[in-house]
């Protein structure tokens, strides 16, 4: 049962009730007598998580769903494939203190939460330590102690996990702390949460982005235009009346958006709910993520025709992580030579 969407909690409730075996999903989606229910992997190390309202944006019956493929745990993710590690990021030696990635100039990344609403499979993190860097208020400290003891740090990235994993009250402390360190002039959050449980979306922290004297920006993750299907585009119009403004970053991935009419959708659509694309990302080689691969030349292609069928104004950059880089690569669109 969903609960009410102006009870401030409701999210809670969405998240405690998440769906968390895939056989349970198959069995909501009508899949249960289809093929792919052989495929599936049983107890995954990675467990499964999928929350109400994002379930309620499948389609009955249709094994190929592009949200579904997202966060069904297949047989596959247990095939070591060459070239995909469980640190693809070298991450392991790049925080200075547990819960603080501080890689780029001007930027620090701080990891305030350990969980997330929805366990994508696909996600480069699946296999982080955050049993080390879940860092709670002991280890924020010592990540505030670092960023006041570095001017160079102009914007702090509140990322995770997700961080909207923490309540109101504790991101209004978090926020409070950080409005306190004077050469920091912007806050970003990067979340999945708007997607999955919009709920999360509460007037209290819609208030607190708006009313800090940080310059608040927030990245959303959205890879399919059906994503902003229910409630998404209602959910996040308080942030944009509040003018904060929304990015999106998505990740190419087989089977979900790897082709030339989803992408433009997903730019259209998002840009019509007040969302900018900024970044489409090759997928990180992650272990157990092989499956999404969309290899090099063929994103390239894809991305040429997206540049040729959006104005430029709707064309994210297609960047791919690498460790050690002193930023995101950026693929395309880059310099050319005359
Ligand atoms: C992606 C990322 C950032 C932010 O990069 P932008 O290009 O500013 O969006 C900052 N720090 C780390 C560690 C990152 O992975
Ligand atoms: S919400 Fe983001 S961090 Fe969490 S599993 Fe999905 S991609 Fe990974």
């Amino acid at each position: 049962m969903l609960a009410r969407a102006h009870d401030p909690d409701a999210w809670r409730t969405l998240l405690a009730t998440a769906v968390t075996d895939s056989a349970e999903l198959l069995r909501r989606l009508e899949l249960s007598q289809h093929p792919l229910a052989a495929t599936l992997q049983p107890g995954p190390s990675f467990p499964v998580r999928v929350p109400e309202p994002y379930l309620a944006c499948m389609r009955r019956g249709d094994p190929e769903d592009p949200l579904l493929r997202q966060v069904l745990a297949l047989a596959d993710e247990a095939h070591p494939v060459p070239g995909f590690s469980t640190d693809p990021l070298g991450e392991a030696g790049q925080n200075p203190l547990p819960g603080l990635l501080h890689k780029y100039r001007g930027r620090a990344l701080l990891i305030a939460a350990g969980g997330c609403a929805v366990h994508c499979r696909y996600c480069f993190r699946r296999h982080f330590p955050y049993g080390e860097n879940n860092p709670g208020r002991r280890g924020l400290e010592a990540a505030l102690g670092y960023l006041a003891a570095h001017p160079d740090i102009r914007e702090v990235i509140l990322s995770g996990g997700d961080p909207l994993m923490l309540d109101d009250e504790a991101l209004g402390w978090l926020v409070q702390r950080l409005e306190q360190i004077p050469h920091l002039t912007r806050l970003r959050i990067h979340t999945r949460f708007p997607v999955v449980i919009p709920q999360r979306l509460t007037p209290q922290l819609v208030a607190l982005l708006a009313g800090t004297r940080l310059r608040s920006v927030v990245v959303l993750h959205v890879n399919h235009a059906r994503e902003l299907g229910t409630g998404v585009t209602a959910a996040v119009l308080p942030l944009r009346q509040a003018g904060i403004p929304l990015f999106n970053q998505a990740v190419l991935l087989k089977g979900v958006n790897d082709d030339l009419a989803t992408l433009i959708d997903l730019c259209e659509q998002s840009f019509d709910a007040g969302i900018q694309p900024y970044y489409l990302h090759l997928l990180d080689r992650v272990a157990g993520a092989a499956h999404f691969e969309v290899p090099v030349a063929e994103a390239r292609r894809l991305y040429e025709d997206l540049a040729s069928g959006l104005p430029g104004y709707l064309l994210p950059r297609l960047v791919r992580e690498r460790a050690g880089a002193p930023g995101k690569v950026v693929l395309a669109p880059r310099w050319e030579a005359l």
